[in-house]
């Protein structure tokens, strides 16, 4: 098995980036967003508790969200490769992360971090806003609770795999090819 996880602030990029990248090479995509935007939408017993935590910017639980990537593997036994995305999002959900990779015998090969300034994101994430249907798109106050608790929470996940050697940053302020082309040759070199 081949697992990344593209890494970045809200708005870097990395859903765009990570269709693209499922195209090329066939990885499962787990957004854990996605995942639980699904389950808002279900109108789930786990998606009314989610909904509470994502409207205000803050994260939703550890305990949720590791239980809700532990049953996406018990689905997606046949993958091959998995590309994370969104997840994970605090040093303990990397520490189950890894856990439950190294149950599954495999493990992260790479964290490419996105790197975007703040105004460009806080550009991007509104304009988003009003295309995306995401109620925590439209409000500034949300996103900038999103940046802090990122900024708190987050950042030592990349930390947690630069001390593994496995951090690799990607400038990702270009053009959306621009930005899968370098995405493509971290990868590329990783998988020689
Ligand atoms: P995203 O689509 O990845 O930007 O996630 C949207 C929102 O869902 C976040 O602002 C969090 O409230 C919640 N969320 C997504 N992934 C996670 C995660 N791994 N841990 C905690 N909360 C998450």
């Amino acid at each position: 098995m081949f697992n990344i996880i593209l890494f970045g602030p809200p708005g870097s990029g990395k859903g765009t980036q990570s269709e693209k990248l499922v195209e090329k090479y066939g990885f499962v995509h787990l957004s854990t967003g996605n995942l639980l935007r699904d389950e808002i939408s279900r109108q789930t017993p786990l998606g009314t508790e989610a909904k509470s935590f994502i409207d205000k910017g803050q994260l939703v639980p550890d305990e949720v969200v590791i239980g809700m990537v532990g049953s996406f593997f018990d689905k997606n036994k046949e993958a091959t490769g998995f590309l994370f995305d969104g997840f994970p999002r605090t040093v303990a959900q990397a520490v189950a992360l890894d856990k439950l990779l190294e149950l599954k015998k495999t493990e992260i090969a790479a964290l490419l971090a996105l790197e975007v300034g703040e105004d460009e994101l806080v550009k991007r994430l509104l304009h988003r806003g009003q295309t995306s249907g995401r109620s925590d798109d439209t409000n500034e106050e949300v996103i900038r609770k999103r940046f802090a608790v990122y900024s708190k929470e987050t950042t030592p996940v990349a930390e947690h795999y630069s001390n593994l050697n496995k951090l690799q940053r990607v400038k990702g302020d270009g053009t959306i090819d621009g930005i899968f082309g370098l995405l493509c040759s971290a990868i590329d070199t990783k998988k020689k």
